[in-house]
């Protein structure tokens, strides 16, 4: 961290900065030069904020030269986090599909769906239990009941499933779980993300509704600061003032993710833009830019769905895309991150 003090500083003022900073225990460096002066802070800043370094009357600008993220940072990781969900790699040039209804609904329903993505060339099965809705008469979920249909499709299958968890107390009823689910909503569910990072199991961390990237990194450093390093990462959109589609798809979120982390990126182009007809070509645009996988949401009867039928493709749709993706999937941008 460099802190660039303005030309007024006193000396007794730099003083008590310099003070103040080794209280907090990092050593400085002062560079005098002809117009400004400048301190250099040695040591993990971390832990440093920089809103009240900024305080001080003679801080000019202060700049971050360490992202406070190191887990989740490439710069303490080189190569690329090939995850591992039950034997389906993620990551390090494996791409995966996950796919599979928004939420799960009947045993009918969900083993159908997992078999016919599965022959499409899904490598892994979705499927809400717990469903964070905006209203709370809407659908919640079969939650118990749920996973348990979800787990009697990966035995007929042979996928690996995936979930989403909203509370840490249903931390048991996800024994079977692949890899576990955290959602938008809870991106910043501190609590969770700390017992999430206790355990030994994958978790897919979602973009929050409205959060940065630097936001996001810093949630995956909750869970890997734990001792869990196996995240995954998953663009679904950002709210902004567009209304066409029911979320704004930042796929500029790969090339930055792959220049700041080594974790895998996967993109869900099915949340992200909440119409169907929109999503083969999102997805198509995702493989191209680099994704290490993919989430979208399919259903035997989108317009009878419980939940997201607006998005969700039917199994023929999927086929489609599924092919479309993986034909592209040898052009994709490959990442030279060692140039960076
Ligand atoms: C989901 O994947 O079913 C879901 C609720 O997604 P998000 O958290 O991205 O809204
Ligand atoms: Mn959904």
């Amino acid at each position: 961290m460099i802190i660039v003090l303005k030309q007024n500083a006193k000396a007794e003022q730099i003083e008590k900065l310099k003070e103040w900073i080794h209280h907090i225990g990092i050593e400085t460096h002062v560079s005098v030069g002809q117009t400004h002066t400048i301190i250099g802070l040695v040591g993990d800043t971390t832990q440093v904020d920089m809103d009240l370094v900024s305080s001080f009357d003679i801080v000019e600008s202060v700049k971050r030269i360490q992202e406070p993220f190191k887990n989740a940072s490439r710069k303490f990781h080189n190569k690329d986090l090939v995850v591992d969900i039950s034997g389906v790699k993620i990551g390090g040039g494996n791409f995966q599909i996950i796919a599979g209804p928004c939420s799960v609904e009947t045993r009918e329903q969900v083993t159908y769906v997992a078999e016919c993505v599965k022959k499409s060339g899904a490598g892994l099965l979705r499927g809400g239990a717990f469903k964070p809705r905006t209203s709370p008469y809407a659908f919640q979920g079969l939650k118990g009941e749920g996973i348990a249909l979800l787990e009697e499709a990966k035995k007929q299958t042979g996928l690996p499933i995936v979930s989403e968890i909203m509370n840490i107390s249903h931390l048991p009823m996800f024994e079977d779980v692949d890899l576990i689910q955290v959602g938008a909503r809870n991106m910043q569910n501190f609590d969770l993300l700390r017992e999430l990072g206790k355990i030994n199991k994958p978790i897919l961390l979602k973009r929050g509704l409205a959060n940065t990237i630097d936001e996001w990194l810093m949630s995956a450093e909750y869970i890997m600061s734990g001792g869990n390093e196996n995240v995954i990462l998953c663009e679904r959109g950002v709210r902004t003032f567009e209304t066409r589609t029911r979320n704004t798809l930042d796929l500029s979120s790969i090339p930055v993710l792959k220049k700041l982390s080594h974790l895998p990126v996967i993109i869900d182009p099915s949340h992200a833009l909440g119409h169907s007809e929109m999503v083969k070509p999102m997805a198509m645009a995702a493989t191209a830019a680099g994704a290490d996988g993919l989430m979208i949401e399919v259903h035997n009867n989108p317009t009878c769905a419980l939940c997201d039928g607006a998005q969700s493709l039917t199994p023929e749709e999927f086929d489609d895309v599924a092919k479309a993706v993986f034909q592209l999937r040898p052009f994709a941008c490959k990442y030279n991150v060692h140039k960076n």
